[in-house]
């Protein structure tokens, strides 16, 4: 008998998740809850696989062989306890697509840099010439690909949503680049469950494989504690010690020593400024390295990268001031970083849906660099108490538009100023998404 596969949410991963089954000959059906985008529904429709929207059937559901479940639904969705409770194996669709190639696996997790170095070693080992799909968070989905184009090595953007529903998935190069509080509303507000979703991408390396993480992440630190892994151990960070793999040495060099040879590189020129994106050049650098890429090839895309929209894009200068779209900045760590590439005088757009916000990170920064604060959001009350209290005779805008906080905006800065949107929060209150919020921002900078 056919192998029946229900595959929930009809999104990019879903409808991929779905092609490769049929392919594979199993008897596919999709379910989705909400509405299926058109895009998504044409390629079902097209390549005659059976579909629901707007409801779960599930008699149908839960007498599937396996399940491929969409990062999107949490664990708590009343579909998934009850399959959970009949033993059906619910997995995720990097998972299942991973069982279908042999291709190389380089899978990127972390709190903050996971598309910025997603995107970079992409470009590297593009650039380099090998063949290459870019899969997960970012690009199109694995299984897709995997059943349409056959790529020799994959980059994948693994977020904890996805790592959780995978078991016998295997890296061959993984890298977390740091762990700070996020989603927690997701983990029942306890960080170990957030920090043993991300270390699931550990499962299973052997000792061909490599990890790759930032050695001064205390998180990881602590968790390496309780975890072992026979795949080499490849940490970076900004100073060497002992076994650092990736550093910055006494001439200001971007050194690479790892199995595959030791090389270097100015670390100015790096096309990606701020000490994240050390980081995320240097976690970028050492995949290449691994997969045997010349070292003038890393040189040259580590340099020549375009960077990534929302992640501190400059977007304009306007009458002295410049303005950076840090849209992607959805938590607090993400804007520490932000401020980090800052200079006094710098105004700063904060607000939006708060997922927990602890602002005590930010605060010794925007007291050296921020001259204003322009709160964004339906709710400000938090930000406005927080800095009120900590940052006296800090000047502070409560608003609740972007026009609104664009008009506080100009008030507040002044030639050779800049504005800086790193809200540290999601933009569910008053935008669609982060990018939404970010392209809006640029629009409404371009017509200032
Ligand atoms: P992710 O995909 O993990 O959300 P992005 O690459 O989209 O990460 O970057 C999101 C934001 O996080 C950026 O705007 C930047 O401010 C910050 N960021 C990027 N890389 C790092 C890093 N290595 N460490 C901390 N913050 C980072």
């Amino acid at each position: 008998m056919k192998k029946r596969l229900v595959v929930l949410g009809a999104g990019e991963s879903g409808v991929g998740a779905a092609i490769l089954a049929a392919d594979k000959g199993m008897d596919v059906f999709v379910s989705d809850m909400g509405t299926i985008a058109p895009v998504y529904r044409k390629v079902l429709e097209d390549e005659h696989i059976e579909f629901e929207e707007g409801r779960h059937s599930l008699d149908r559901i839960l007498s599937a062989d396996e399940v491929v479940k969409s990062p999107g639904i949490p664990p708590t969705a009343e579909v998934i306890k009850l399959l959970v409770s009949k033993n059906v194996p619910v997995i995720s669709e990097i998972e299942f697509a991973g069982r279908y190639t042999d291709a190389k696996m380089v899978c990127i997790t972390g709190s903050n840099g996971k598309t910025t170095t997603t995107l970079l070693t992409y470009h590297i080992l593009s650039k380099a010439g090998l063949n290459v799909g870019l899969a997960g968070n970012v690009g199109r989905s694995l299984a897709l690909q995997v059943a349409r184009e056959k790529h020799d090595v994959y980059v994948i953007e693994l977020s904890s949503f996805q790592l959780e529903n995978m078991y016998d998935f295997k890296a061959n190069v993984a890298v977390i680049l740091n762990i700070t509080p996020d989603h927690l509303d997701r983990y029942d507000y306890k960080m170990q469950g957030y920090v043993n979703a991300k270390f699931r991408i550990l499962q299973n390396l052997t000792t061909s494989d490599a990890f790759i993480y930032w050695q001064d992440d205390p998180v990881i630190k602590a968790q390496l504690e309780h975890v072992a892994t026979e795949a080499a151990m490849l940490p970076f960070a900004e100073k060497k010690e002992e076994n650092t793999a990736a550093y910055v040495d006494a001439e200001d060099r971007l050194i690479i020593d790892c199995p595959s040879g030791k090389w270097g590189m100015p670390r100015a020129d790096l096309s990606l400024n701020g000490l994240h994106n050390l980081y995320n050049s240097m976690a970028a650098g050492l995949s290449a390295s691994l997969l045997n890429v010349g070292k003038d090839d890393i040189r040259k895309a580590l340099s020549d990268f375009k960077g990534v929209e929302h992640r501190l894009e400059p977007v304009a200068v306007v009458d002295g001031v410049r303005y950076i779209n840090d849209s992607k900045a959805t938590n607090v760590n993400s804007c520490w970083y932000a401020l980090e590439t800052m200079q006094p005088g710098t105004v700063l757009i904060l607000g939006g849906k708060d997922k927990g916000n602890d602002y005590s990170e930010i605060l010794p920064l925007v007291r050296e660099k921020v001259k204003a604060i322009v709160a964004m959001g339906l709710h400000n009350e938090k930000i406005l108490e927080y800095f009120g209290k900590e940052c006296p005779g800090l000047p502070i805008a409560d608003t609740h538009s972007l026009a609104e906080a664009m008009q506080a905006c100009r008030g507040y800065a002044e030639d050779g100023d800049t504005v800086l949107l790193s809200p540290c929060c999601a933009s569910f209150d008053l935008f669609n998404s982060y990018e939404d919020r970010g392209e809006k921002f640029k629009a409404a900078v371009l017509s200032l």
